[in-house]
């Protein structure tokens, strides 16, 4: 039996930071993980997905070649080494991961290895890692619950042998030639046109009427357009209808009712993932919920008294960036400081290529809420940096209030408009006009000239429109 003030249970994004600014704070805090601190963020999510989409970019680059003899580069035909690919890979996630213990240690958190479960509202049982251990009881003032999502399965398609979750998706021991890939929302885009750049077929079968359905159409098109440059056969309005997942034979259906049989060497199912609650028996404490998610207040709190919950597990949307946000409010509302989570705007980036950004409302989202509203676009054609770069597809588009021009909305797709996520969300957050960013001077020559230009255009004064 061991006590602490505080006990967090998952080291993900939501569970690691909150350790960190508890123990901060001087609050005695213990942190139960049992796979590696940093969650699916670090080790099977964000980081390893990014790593193999610019993997597979550089060496879709070389192969096609047609990309760099343009710019009169020759290269010989190039190959691929999955192994050392993997093991950058894992190179960069160990040091990620070894980073955050650091961090853990420094702060003055007690990780502890294992698998936990929530025996009620102030004690939990640890199972550690490793063979002959016994199990530990930890009892806590304060109980935090992170313990993240894991991937959703198809009940015709259960994990495992051919049928892959972006978790084997992420670590391929061989490369397949021919991927199914179920469902295109963020996982099947990332991850399914990295397979096509290493060389894969890959068949993406989307349930909606266009890729990224959340989204609107403009944003996906341009997406869409370089699936069928990249040679990937896209089917909409499609679903599964039967499986043989051993064979990797698929029965599809459209929305017609027109069937068709398919062989792959292997299925990745990314249909959407949902909180990981049971195995840690955090039913058990028939806490209120909204839907399958932990229900909380703006600073955390659960229908449990000292029960707190942060991440993944509090719903949508199930973004590292909104776990980690999360999880500091949560640390201080122990700490007994007065903050709220209660962002202007959580940004979405979809690392798809090109790249997807939505931060704020869409126009029709803003039309529903504030009747009519300012939307203008700047394509990236007009943009002296994107054609520098060769890539001059998509464009940035902004959605502002009619009557006194505030910013409502940001959406960009071209090439590493990821990085405009900053911008676009500090306008919303500070309450920008649209005059603020147009009188503001954006270098030349960069692709956040688009952003200025966008803002210009929808004050009827574009520069380079
Ligand atoms: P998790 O990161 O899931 O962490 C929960 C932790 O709790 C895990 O480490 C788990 O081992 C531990 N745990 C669970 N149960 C127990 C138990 N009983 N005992 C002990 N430990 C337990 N988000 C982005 O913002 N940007 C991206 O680019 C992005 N890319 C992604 C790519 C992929 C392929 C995937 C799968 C996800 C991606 N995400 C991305 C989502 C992001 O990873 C999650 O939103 C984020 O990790 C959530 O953090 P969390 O701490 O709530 O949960
Ligand atoms: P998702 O919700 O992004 O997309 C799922 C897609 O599957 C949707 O387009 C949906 O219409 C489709 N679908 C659902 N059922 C289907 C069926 N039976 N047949 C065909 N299509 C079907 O889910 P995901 O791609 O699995 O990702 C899960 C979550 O992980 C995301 O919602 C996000 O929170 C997180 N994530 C984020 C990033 C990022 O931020 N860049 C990247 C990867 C994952």
């Amino acid at each position: 039996m061991q006590s602490t003030n505080v006990l967090i249970l998952g080291g993900g994004p939501a569970g690691y930071v909150a350790a960190l600014r508890t123990a901060q704070a001087g609050i005695a805090t213990v942190l139960v993980e049992s796979a590696g601190p940093g969650g699916t963020c670090l080790n099977i999510g964000c980081i390893p997905s990014k790593a193999l989409i610019h993997a597979a970019d550089e060496f879709h680059k070389l192969r096609k070649q047609g990309a760099v003899s343009q710019l009169g580069i020759q290269v010989d035909a190039p190959t691929l080494d999955l192994g050392r690919l993997n093991e950058w890979k894992g190179g960069v996630i160990g040091r990620l991961t070894t980073g955050v213990q650091a961090l853990l240690k420094q702060a003055g958190v007690q990780l502890i290895r294992g698998h936990g479960r929530v025996l009620d509202g102030k004690t939990v049982e640890v199972m550690p890692a490793g063979a002959g251990a016994k199990p530990v009881r930890i009892v806590c003032q304060h109980l935090v619950l992170a313990t993240g999502s894991e991937p959703a399965p198809l009940p015709l398609l259960p994990f495992g042998g051919k049928v892959w979750s972006s978790t084997e998706a992420l670590f391929p021991e061989t490369l397949p030639a021919s991927l199914a890939v179920v469902g295109g929302g963020y996982i099947g885009l990332e991850l399914g046109m990295a397979y096509a750049k290493l060389g894969s077929q890959v068949t993406i079968i989307e349930a909606k009427g266009n890729v990224l359905p959340n989204w609107d159409a403009a944003l996906s098109r341009p997406v869409e357009k370089r699936l069928q440059a990249l040679g990937v056969e896209l089917l909409l309005n499609t679903r599964v209808q039967e499986g043989e997942p051993d064979q990797g034979r698929l029965r599809l259906v459209s929305q017609e009712d027109e069937a068709q049989e398919r062989q792959f060497d292997c299925i990745l199912v990314a249909v959407g993932r949902r909180p990981r609650s049971r195995e840690a028996g955090i039913e058990s404490l028939m806490l209120d919920m909204d839907g399958p998610f932990v229900r909380v207040d703006e600073q955390g709190r659960t229908s449990m008294r000292q029960v707190w919950a942060v991440g993944d597990i509090t719903g949508e949307p199930m973004l590292a960036h909104r776990a980690m946000a999360q999880a500091e409010v949560v640390a201080a509302a122990i700490a007994g400081q007065r903050r709220r989570f209660d962002p202007a705007v959580i940004p979405a980036i979809c690392y798809s290529d090109p790249e997807v950004v939505v931060s704020g409302l869409l126009p029709e989202e803003a039309r529903s809420r504030h009747g009519e509203v300012l939307v203008a676009s700047f394509p990236f054609a007009n943009n002296g940096r994107a054609l520098t770069l060769g890539a001059a597809e998509g464009f940035v588009r902004v959605v502002a209030r009619r009557d006194d021009h505030r910013i409502l909305g940001w959406q960009a797709v071209g090439p590493n408009v990821s990085e405009l996520a900053a911008a676009f969300t500090q306008s919303i957050e500070m309450c920008a006009r649209l005059e603020d960013v147009a009188g503001t001077i954006h270098a030349h020559p960069t692709l956040s000239e688009a952003v200025q230009e966008a803002a210009l255009k929808a004050l009827g004064a574009g520069l380079h429109t």
